[in-house]
């Protein structure tokens, strides 16, 4: 992806590009962001870019002709144009998915009162970061860019998004770290239990408890399971067309699901049993859809048997990356904080197979799984113990998945 942030302060965003996660998404070559100073396209002599508003009144006003010829310098046929503003729309997660894929943003930042009415015309969308003004779109601009670029593939782990506030409309579940017991304040029992299905329960409760108790108002928004449940109307349309199981089929705009653009049904021989698809289990592969991208009234089906495999594909993946990282762990025998997070990502790992991949794998499967880490776990431990510097069984562990 790219973003061009179009600005007349492009030294604000130095410190943005330059540290954590943003600057290491920018050197694997994840996002490309460019700063554009619009001033650079004034044609007059001072470049000036701002000018008092016609019929009096307080401030400048942003000139058309910088922001129009800095625009055309950077547009191209995948380009999204973005003006922010306080009376965009308001900004949420949920845009930021739908931004997170798009090949190319260009965010353009007022400053001073603003803008000439007519540069409207030339953006696709006007977003607010909410209700209150700020000195200039550079902050916003930040905030956009940011949220986007965590959400590319590869930026960060899949699963550490997927949990966040406000995906499903639910705000996350409470955290903590060592030590258990900080001046006296506990980590909740169930935590330490090790017990993963009471865990998952419990964290999917304090989820809407949380939920209820900070944001009520999301609750109101469709719920979860509502979003996700195939509407009547559409499962009668799939069961007509669906005859070879797999394919494109129409669906109702209403029922796209936005974050993705798109659903990915199941047939089963059961006639209620068409479900939709967890699409964020297939991050990472490029299901076939209409070439169209813009045309999103459209499906795709797959066999159950074809998920399972994505699914047991996706989680060989993620335990042979987690070998990896053990032994990076134990290369390095005096690095406690490296242990610490490995052994964390061991257990977010597994949680995440309770919560998403359960469903399409079964039970069994999972144990399996799951028996499989916890020796890789024990494994790690012991070699810590004995300050080797390998784990030898990355591929034996790969025949046993
Ligand atoms: N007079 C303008 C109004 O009331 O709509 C406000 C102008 S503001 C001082 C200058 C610029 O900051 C805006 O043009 C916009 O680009 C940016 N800005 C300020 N607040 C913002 C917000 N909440 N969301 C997005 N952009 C904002």
């Amino acid at each position: 992806m790219k973003i061009d942030i179009l600005t007349l302060f492009p030294d604000m965003f130095n410190g943005f590009k330059e540290e954590s996660i943003i600057k290491r998404a920018i050197d694997d070559k994840k996002v490309k962001i460019n700063t554009i100073n619009f001033r650079d396209f004034a044609k007059n002599k001072h470049k000036k870019v701002d000018d008092t508003p016609f019929g009096g009144g307080a401030g400048m006003v942003l000139m058309c002709q910088p922001i129009f010829d800095a625009v055309e310098s950077v547009k191209n046929k995948n380009s999204k144009v973005i003006l922010l503003s306080p009376q965009g729309v308001p900004y949420t997660q949920e845009k930021a998915y739908e931004l997170s894929k798009e090949k190319h943003l260009i965010l353009i930042c007022g400053h001073y009162e603003g803008f000439d009415e007519r540069i409207r015309t030339i953006c696709d969308e006007e977003i607010s970061i909410g209700d209150y003004v700020l000195t200039g779109g550079e902050i916003p601009a930040m905030v956009i860019a940011d949220s986007v670029t965590r959400l590319l593939p590869g930026v960060i782990e899949e699963e550490s998004h997927v949990l966040d506030s406000f995906n499903d409309n639910l705000l996350d579940y409470p955290t903590y770290t060592k030590p258990r017991n900080y001046k006296g304040l506990q980590v909740p029992d169930v935590l330490l239990s090790g017990d993963h299905a009471r865990i998952e329960k419990w964290r999917k409760d304090k989820r809407l408890e949380v939920t209820k108790e900070k944001r009520p108002d999301l609750l109101e928004k469709e719920s979860v399971s509502k979003k996700d449940e195939p509407k009547k109307e559409i499962v009668k349309k799939s069961l007509k067309k669906d005859k070879k199981l797999s394919g494109e089929i129409e669906i109702e705009n209403k029922s796209i699901n936005k974050r993705t653009g798109k659903y990915i049904l199941t047939k089963t021989e059961d006639i209620n049993a068409i479900t939709i698809f967890d699409p964020k289990l297939v991050i990472g592969y490029k299901l076939k859809g209409k070439k169209d991208s813009k045309n999103k009234n459209r499906i795709v089906i797959v066999k159950d048997s074809f998920i399972k495999k994505i699914a047991m594909k996706n989680l060989k993946r993620k335990v042979d990356l987690l070998t990896y990282r053990f032994n990076i762990a134990l290369s390095d025998p005096n690095d406690d904080d490296a242990t610490s997070r490995v052994l964390g990502e061991a257990e977010m790992l597994k949680q995440m197979i309770f919560t998403m991949y359960l469903k399409y794998l079964g039970q069994d499967n999972v144990d399996k799984i799951i028996k499989n880490i916890n020796a890789l776990v024990n494994e790690f431990i012991r070699a810590k113990t004995l300050q080797n510097t390998l784990i030898p069984n990355l591929q034996e562990n790969k025949r046993k998945m």
